[in-house]
């Protein structure tokens, strides 16, 4: 029982905990790493089955939850800026009877006998982000992150040559747009993506699972002249004034056009919500027949003055919804069953099946997870089977089509050896994955290789899986220490064929740039089991340095709310075997974080709103504004009860009367310097 008197038994409070850890671990793979395991549909249904519940006990709702903000975060690699207006994102809806339901909440919203229209739009698969424009020139591009805070990413978007640096003059001094907010979607043609991959793959890198993934990749990198050699286009849908009222979201659409920014010509005005199915049925049918990813429509109310009635719930608006599209499905033959070998020894079951074309490529693996995946489908080779590609990520098996089983079909038998080494298997009580336990085999090395210079931890560009296989089959890498002494073999490497001087080069400086990166990634990036991206930062948050993180006891590290038994017990295993102790040696000695940055990031202006008035003597409005928002602050036009602080220049304005009346700590131009400073 709670507080409140209401009962709820244990099983409901651990599986919306274990909810709320599975959805963040996957945010964490799609947001972050760009690299998500599941599809899209999974991962709704795991939000939705947290909703349902979060619903019928909405005291146990913490505003740690998933469902109580936008996926992201700012990566910290950027400067952070403040959204004006929230990014959010779009509640789901999968069939028509969902979006009836959508309709008839916005008509039960909305003063009785309002005529409702929607403006429906293909929802491009790409990455959001906001674009500002001051007197018809671009000046700042910004990420959703978070939904309040992205990431600014400026020059790296001016590369993009469908994104205009200025806008139609004529057309923004005509309508007194000084002052605009535009958002839009950057994303990757498919045969561009293909073309891309395909360059990856053949430099030894690790290709991106999808358009989308490659996007979000490419609009984080830190050279612009890298995001420049990169295929990426805009779509903009939304448009935001300071300076000019709006009407409609159609309306909004053909302004944009009008400005000179690209906008997709798939969209429609309806009048009824059957219109709105219809448009979102002909698109599901049509959708192989565009060069780019659509995943579905995005149907949103088309008058502004009642999606502000509408408003907005946690992280979606009110007035608009997505229609996601069913992932697709194709029919095929299982060939065999290959085993693969991760860097903690686990065995992974994979299908290999005769080549079929589904969503745009053509499918010749599925994963099966685990052993006991195939034993409960009951999936034998030479089966036909049904495979789906939600999401457009890896594609899994879904079921086996029995009534096509004939008598020659195997039954899969566990193995018991490793495929590679030959050592035998072993399956810990309780855990459905089966080990190699022989950490020397050479399939884990090298496993431990791709994954220590992986995009989440060291992130070593062009050290992907082929380069790492041709090092470790020529004796040049066992351990991650190895890579930090690659240099010492330079004149070697030049020689070997598909390389050269330049991109020995590149690879050597891209080695020694991964030592810059913060303790909680070489935590990450040294592999201890069940120590992913996200409890390696909470670690870091504890303990300052690797030495105090290995003196700690296993009662010690459950102090830290995200570490139970099983974490803990790996942690300290790992700190007893000494291979580990001297890789860490080996990798202090090159140069590796392995202490906390002294200096952290600070966000002491986070959640202020701060108003400017008169003129200020030893900086610009601009220049003090940046500072506000550099420190997690924003800066608005108008004095309001909201307002955190007034900050007073020279011959301040009526503002500052407001304030005064309002009782808004005031500050002087020496006052809010002083603040920044402390
Ligand atoms: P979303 O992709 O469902 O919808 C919101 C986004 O749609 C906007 O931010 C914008 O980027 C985009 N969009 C495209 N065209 C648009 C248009 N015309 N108008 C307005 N917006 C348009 O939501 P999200 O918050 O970006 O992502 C959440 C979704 O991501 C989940 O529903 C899930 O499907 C997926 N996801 C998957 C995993 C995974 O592991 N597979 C993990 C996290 C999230």
């Amino acid at each position: 029982m709670n507080q409140k008197g209401n009962i709820v038994s244990p099983e409901i409070i651990k599986r919306i905990e274990e909810l709320k850890e599975l959805i963040h671990q996957h945010d964490y793979n799609y947001y972050i790493l760009n690299e998500p395991i599941i599809s899209d549909r999974e991962y709704d249904l795991l939000m939705k089955e947290l909703m349902d519940l979060e619903n019928k006990y909405p005291f146990l709702i913490t505003p740690d939850s998933p469902t109580q903000r936008v996926g992201g975060e700012p990566t910290k690699e950027f400067p952070v800026v403040i959204h004006e207006v929230p990014m959010l994102s779009l509640s789901n809806t999968y069939s028509i009877e969902e979006l009836f339901d959508f309709h008839r909440r916005v008509k039960e919203s909305l003063p009785e006998g309002e005529k409702i229209e929607y403006t429906v739009e293909l929802k491009i698969d790409g990455v959001a982000v906001s674009l500002k424009y001051r007197n018809g020139l671009f000046i700042q591009g910004v990420t959703r992150g978070d939904g309040t805070r992205g990431d600014d990413i400026t020059n790296n978007l001016r590369t993009i040559r469908s994104l205009p640096l200025r806008i139609n003059f004529r057309e923004v001094k005509r309508i007194h747009f000084d002052d605009i907010e535009v958002r839009g979607e950057v994303y990757m043609n498919r045969e561009d993506f293909e073309l891309l991959n395909r360059e990856r793959t053949r430099l030894g890198e690790k290709p991106f699972a999808n358009p989308r993934n490659a996007t979000a990749g490419t609009l984080k990198l830190q050279d612009p002249k890298l995001v420049a050699e990169r295929p990426l286009n805009l779509y903009c849908y939304y448009l935001r004034s300071n300076t000019k009222e709006l009407h409609t979201q159609f309306e909004n659409l053909t302004i944009l056009k009008s400005l000179g920014f690209k906008v997709n010509p798939n969209h429609k005005l309806c009048f009824s919500i059957e219109e709105v199915i219809d448009f979102c049925k002909e698109w599901e049918e049509k959708r192989e027949t565009l060069p780019y990813d659509i995943d579905g429509v995005v149907v949103k109310v088309n008058d502004l003055g009642q999606q502000e009635i509408l408003g907005n719930v946690a992280k979606f608006p009110r007035w608009a919804t997505a229609f996601k599209f069913e992932s697709k499905k194709a029919k095929t033959k299982l060939k065999a069953i290959t085993l693969q070998v991760g860097r903690l020894g686990t065995i992974t079951p994979v299908a290999e099946l005769e080549p079929v074309f589904l969503a745009g490529t053509t499918v010749s693996r599925a994963t099966l997870h685990n052993f006991e995946e195939i034993q409960r489908k009951d999936i034998r080779i030479g089966d036909t089977v049904i495979i789906e590609k939600g999401g457009d990520i890896i594609p899994k098996i879904v079921e086996v089509v029995l009534d096509e089983r004939t008598s020659k079909t195997i039954p899969f038998e566990i193995p018991d050896k490793c495929p590679v080494c030959g050592t035998k298997l072993y399956n810990p009580t309780g855990e459905v994955a089966y080990y190699c336990p022989n950490s020397d085999c050479l399939e884990q090395v090298k496993q431990r290789l791709v994954h220590f210079a992986s995009r989440g931890a060291m992130d070593i560009e062009g050290l992907g899986e082929a380069v790492i296989d041709k090092f470790v089959n020529l004796g040049f890498l066992n351990s991650p220490a190895d890579i930090y002494r690659l240099k010492e073999r330079k004149s070697e490497l030049i020689k070997l064929e598909g390389f050269g001087e330049k991109s020995i080069n590149n690879l050597l400086q891209a080695i020694e740039n991964s030592k810059n990166r913060p303790f909680e990634r070489v935590l990450f990036a040294i592999g201890i089991r069940h120590v992913g991206a996200s409890v390696a930062k909470d670690i870091v948050a504890h303990y300052f340095s690797i030495d105090e993180l290995m003196k700690a006891s296993e009662e010690e590290l459950q102090k830290i709310p995200e570490i139970g038994e099983t974490i803990s017990k790996s942690i300290v295993s790992f700190f007893n075997n000494d291979s580990n102790l001297i890789l860490i040696e080996e990798l202090k000695k090159s140069g590796l974080k392995f202490e906390r940055e002294k200096k952290a990031v600070s966000y002491k202006f986070a959640g202020k709103t701060f108003v400017i008035t008169g003129t200020l003597k030893s900086m610009t409005r601009n220049k003090a504004k940046e500072l506000i928002e550099k420190l997690g602050g924003r800066i608005t036009d108008n004095v309001s009860s909201k307002t955190s602080y007034v900050i007073v220049g020279e011959e301040p304005g009526t503002k500052y009367d407001k304030a005064k009346n309002l009782n808004i700590p005031i500050l002087k131009e020496e006052e809010f310097l002083k603040m920044v400073k402390d």
